[in-house]
Order: structure tokens, then sequence, then C-alpha cells
């Protein structure tokens, strides 16, 4: 049995009603077995002295196979997003390509202290591109719930051109490589858009996920159709809501569908920097709480924005400050409060993603029994130093520089602020990677091109 003891930090449990506070934390295997402010014990010490000990970041929707794509869609709206990387780039994946993009990913994710990844992997040209995303996956050591992309690819294999071709795939992962429900890498599903594929299709896929006993995930009132399409009333109508949905970006939900969302138990994912950085809309984080719902966090797309979580609860909640403030103001009067808070942002970033996988039992907070998933971040740092207030430091100035140390189910990921991967070989492959990606793109007419970019300023 490994046992490692957590020294002297300021832990930040994200349970209720604790107070941030000097203590240890001794870890057994992959679990966390006590947090008291002293524990002497026969075990590996890591020393958190100047450092605050957080839950392990959950990330509730990230395409993790674009890291070789990084940067590509920086100055693009959503619909040219869809043309360079799902229409041009995706189809030319190869099985290699997906493997280490999901690598490279997951260990972004990692260095950033996300230990747990909604995966929304919709890259699957065929029944190897699958296999080889989930390699990659489990090569970073990362916690995923690898959602198996249920939506179309130009191309790909005929066995997956129908919800039952892709169910069947479902079904043998489940009851194959991904049967265990208490692994390092769960399976998921990405539902199909439903504005592409009609009800029959979505109900077929959502019925077939629920029979295997798998949650799912899908996109929602984030893309402006001329004839916009209401996915919460319609799915609502056909008997389909249920807690086992993750509803990712839900910017042109009115507080009615953001009611329906919350009461059917669903969860809602926004990715701030992506939804502004592509013309999407305003970001749900303040209307899912006011529905009463718990906002989780995403980075989704590295092609066009960081893959840093704590940046994305640091623009969310910012962006929440400043629609509630416009309200005020545009009467006349001062705001009195900014919410949400440091503290709101960090729970996001924690325990609600935790619910939204439906895993809040074992992971997205530091208690005795849960899996040892945690951050030990450095409050020396020039950015960091002094610490008053742990949410402050790790919502308003924390970078993933200033991440020491990641353990994820008690095997240590980070140290000494690197990754114990071995990076520059990763990187070797990502590059040579990106080179086939790029070629087989001119190939098919190219990324939209920056010259053609219409861009004011
Ligand atoms: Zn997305």
């Amino acid at each position: 049995m490994s046992r490692v003891v957590v020294k002297g930090g300021t832990v930040v449990t994200m349970e209720p009603g604790w107070l941030p506070q000097r203590a240890d934390v001794l870890i057994e295997d992959d679990k966390i077995v006590a947090i008291e402010p002293s524990i002497t014990a026969d075990a590996e010490q890591i020393d958190a002295t100047d450092c605050i000990v957080a839950p392990g970041l959950v990330d509730t929707h990230r395409h993790v196979w674009q890291a070789g794509l990084r940067g590509v869609t920086a100055d693009m709206v959503l619909k040219d997003y869809f043309r360079s990387v799902r229409f041009q780039a995706s189809p030319v994946y190869r099985p290699e390509d997906i493997e280490v993009g999901n690598l490279a990913g997951m260990l972004e994710a990692i260095d950033a202290g996300v230990t747990s990844v909604l995966d929304f992997s919709h890259s699957i040209s065929s029944p190897d591109h699958a296999e080889a995303a989930i390699d990659g996956t489990i090569a970073s050591g990362g916690r995923s719930q690898f959602a198996l992309g249920f939506n179309d690819v130009v191309g790909q294999h005929k066995s997956l051109d129908s919800a039952q071709g892709c169910l069947h795939l479902a079904e043998s992962l489940r009851k194959g490589r991904l049967a265990a429900d208490d692994a390092l890498v769960t399976l998921g599903i990405a539902l199909s858009d439903l504005p592409e594929v009609g009800l029959e299709r979505i109900r077929a896929e959502l019925e077939g996920a629920r029979r295997l006993g798998l949650r799912s995930t899908t996109n929602a009132l984030a893309i402006l159709f001329n004839d916009p399409v209401d996915d919460i009333e319609v799915l609502d109508g056909a008997g389909l809501l249920g807690p086992d949905i993750v509803w990712v970006h839900l910017n042109y939900a009115t507080p009615d569908q953001f009611r329906r969302v919350v009461e059917s138990g669903g969860s809602v994912s926004t990715c701030p920097e992506a939804e502004m950085a592509m013309g999407m809309g305003r970001p749900a984080t303040e209307r899912v709480l006011a529905a009463g719902g718990h906002c989780t966090l995403g980075c989704d797309v590295t092609t066009s924005v960081s893959g840093s979580l704590l940046q994305q609860a640091r623009t969310a909640m910012q962006v929440g400050r400043l629609l509630d403030a416009d309200e005020r103001m545009a009467t006349g009067k001062a705001p009195l409060s900014v919410p949400p808070s440091c503290e709101t942002m960090l729970k996001a970033a924690t325990i609600w993603g935790a619910e939204a996988l439906g895993q809040s039992h074992r992971i997205g907070s530091l208690r005795p029994g849960k899996q040892a998933d945690l951050i030990v971040v450095r409050t020396d740092a020039v950015n960091t130093a002094p610490m008053i207030d742990p949410y402050a430091t790790l919502i308003t100035q924390a970078q993933p520089s200033n991440i020491d140390t990641v353990m994820i189910a008690g095997e240590i990921r980070k140290s000494g602020g690197r990754l114990r991967a071995d990076w520059s070989t990763v990187q070797k492959r990502l590059e040579q990677s990106k080179e086939h990606v790029a070629r087989a793109v001119t190939e098919r007419g190219g990324f939209l091109p920056r010259p053609a970019l219409d861009l004011p300023w």
C-alpha cells in the first residue's frame, strides 16, 4: 500500500461548512483517508508549506482531441469554426492523430490542475478512432468521462452512419475496456445535434445510452439559426429530459428553459471564453444560479481559447458581474454587490462539475473516502504572495504555472511545477500530426485563410 501525506498547506475542501485552514491530508493508494490539523504517519511527504491544497478541477466540456489545432480558429465565429475544424480538419484525422491529440490535450488539462474532464469526443471517424482516443486518454493518467461522439463526421466509416451503429460501438466499449464505472476512464455519450438530425434520432441515441447505463451530453441553444430549434422544449415534449444530461452552452436559454433543466436534475456547462470568442452569446453562469441550479465550466476548444479552467472560472465570474452591474446601472443605481463570489466559482470548477459527471460521491471535494484527486498551488510566487483569501488567490490570480503538484487517484502527475509525463516526446508526435493535418486540410481547400477574415479591427 502506498501512503502519502500532504503537509502544512492551507486546505480548501469544498465540503459544506469547511473553513480554509492549515491541515494535513493523508492518502492511501487512491483514496483520501484523513484530513486533520497535524498527521504523523509513516508516509511519503509532500511539503505544502506556502501552498493551497484544493480538489482537482473538473472540466465539463472539452474536445480534448483538438490539442494539435491550437489557436487555428482564434479569430473565427462559430460557423467558420465548424467549417475549419469540424468539416475540414476532423475528417483527415487518422487514429494516430486523435491518439496523440487526446494524450496532449489531457496533459494540458492536468498541467492546469484539471484532474477530470468530460471529453466531448466528436471526431470519431471509425471504431479505430474511438479506440485511439481512449488509448491517448488512458496514457495521460488523467480522469475522463469519455463521451463517445455520435455526430456525423464527413466520410466516416459506414458502421457509424446510424444511431444503431453508434450504439453498437458504445455497447462494445461498455462491455469491454470501459466496463468499469469506478475506473479512471469511463464511458459517456455525446449526442448528435438535434437541429441537424431531428428528434427521432436523438430519442434513439438517448434511450440507447440509458439502456447501457451511460450519461449523455449535448450542445443546445448556442447557435442562432434563422429558424431556431428549442432543444429543451423538444426533449421535454418527448419526455426525454433527465438528470443524466449535461447541457452545454445554453446561451440563448430563457429563465423558463433554465428552470426546466434544473427541475429535471440536468446540469449546465458554461464555456465562457469559447462562447464569447466565437460569437455564441452571453455565458449562462448567473442565469443558471438564478434558476437555482449549479453552474459548471468547460474550456471547450483550445482552437480558440486557453485550456486553463481557472481562466474559465475567472472569465465567467467577471462576465456575470458585468451583466449584473449593467442591469443595475441601467436603472441609475450603482451595484451594491458583485456576485458571483470566488468561492462560488471554485465550487463550479470542482464539486458542481463532479455532480454534472454523476461522480460527486467520488470526486470534486476533499473528504476521507473520496478519490485522491487534488492540486497543490504555490502562494509564494510573485503573482500569488501574500495569500490572504485562498478562494481569491485561486480564482483571480493563480496560473497553471503556480500549480506545483497534481495528484489523480493517488498518483502524482505533476510535481515541482513540472508534468511527470515525457512531454518532449509527445510534443514531437503532436508536431508531426499537425504537419499531416495541415497538409491534408490544404488539399481539401484549407482552413479559412486569414486574409479572408473580415475583421474591421
Ligand atoms: Zn464544444
